[in-house]
């Protein structure tokens, strides 16, 4: 059984539809690779942003519930999710957020390396941290961002636990994550690859309030198995490791189990394939709103329950 390479995607909670799109796909020059329903809800939107052709370790997804009241940050969840930069590139993006309004700290230094954060519009914690490490994505060329300073995908996540021990059992006992380096609260840990996605900080905050569950949360972070053989490995080994993991579920883009790790956080494992390219072309990723078969034939019905949504947020003459 190969270790995890690093994270596939990562899932969040937004209120507005709108709003969301607005801010990755205008502000962070992410390209809106998937709209679809919500498989358990088809009257909710789930979104889905990547590089150009929607690699693994680029993919954050959304659900937009109108009605959403906004989560807070707290122990036992993905506390911040950072995407990785050129190195250089730091003062380019500070410069841009400021003139698109967007009110951002830092940068400060971890492991050597320069971080800024900042909150999307449902109050997500993003990071950008400006990395030698290799990134092989993508760039979107159509999108608002040159592509020399395009986001190279995921570089981290960040775990907000009380205790550290158990869920660092997890990841380098039964997923094969190395630990690298540690800096005061802060405990990093290293997939197999040498690529994108490739860390997950716990950071112990013993004395932490629990977090609140809402608009602006994490709701899962999911990491990459090559295959369907290599993912039911993980399915065995995790579940003989005392962890309740559930079947596997066909998520139309890849095919997925999900566990909660002892500190509370929602895992996922999930399969590179078949992914996003499988029901569209590249070219037209996107574009048009996709429902898995067994939709079809309520489409008409699905469409005029959901909030009518612009793709097109930015015009390249404005950039
Ligand atoms: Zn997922």
């Amino acid at each position: 059984m190969q270790p995890i390479q690093g994270l596939h995607h990562i899932t969040a909670i937004a209120s507005d539809a709108q709003a969301n799109i607005d801010f990755y796909v205008r502000v962070l020059g992410q390209r809106l690779i998937k709209t679809t329903v919500n498989f358990d809800d088809p009257g909710t939107y789930h979104v889905y942003y990547g590089d150009r052709r929607g690699t693994p370790g680029t993919i954050m997804t959304f659900f937009p519930w109108p009605a959403m009241h906004r989560g807070r940050r707290g122990a036992g969840e993905t506390s911040a999710m950072a995407y990785a930069l050129p190195q250089g590139s730091l003062g380019w993006w500070m410069d841009r957020l400021t003139a698109q309004g967007v009110a951002w700290d830092g940068p400060e230094k971890r492991y050597g390396e320069s971080v800024i954060r900042f909150e999307d519009p449902d109050g997500l914690v993003i990071e950008l941290v400006a990395t030698d490490s290799p990134s092989t994505i993508e760039p979107w060329e159509d999108g608002p961002i040159p592509s020399m300073h395009a986001l190279r995908g995921f570089h981290s996540v960040t775990l907000l636990l009380r205790d550290v021990e158990p869920t660092a059992q997890v990841l380098t006992h039964h997923m094969g994550y190395t630990l690298v380096a540690r800096e005061g609260a802060r405990y990093r840990y290293r997939g197999a690859s040498n690529d994108r996605g490739l860390y997950v900080d716990l950071l112990h905050a013993p004395d932490a309030g629990r977090g609140a569950f809402g608009a602006g949360s994490i709701h899962h972070i999911a990491f990459r198995t090559v295959d369907d053989e290599e993912q039911s490995s993980y399915l065995s080994a995790l579940r003989s490791a005392g962890l309740q993991v559930t079947p596997v579920q066909d998520r139309q883009y890849f095919r997925s189990i999900y566990f909660r790790e002892p500190g509370g956080v929602l895992f996922e494992v999930a399969t590179d394939e078949p992914g996003f390219t499988s029901d569209e072309s590249v070219e037209a990723l996107g574009s048009s709103l996709k429902l898995p078969a067994r939709y079809e034939a309520q489409r008409s019905q699905i469409e005029a329950r959901l909030p009518p949504i612009e793709r097109q947020v930015f015009t390249t003459e404005e950039e």
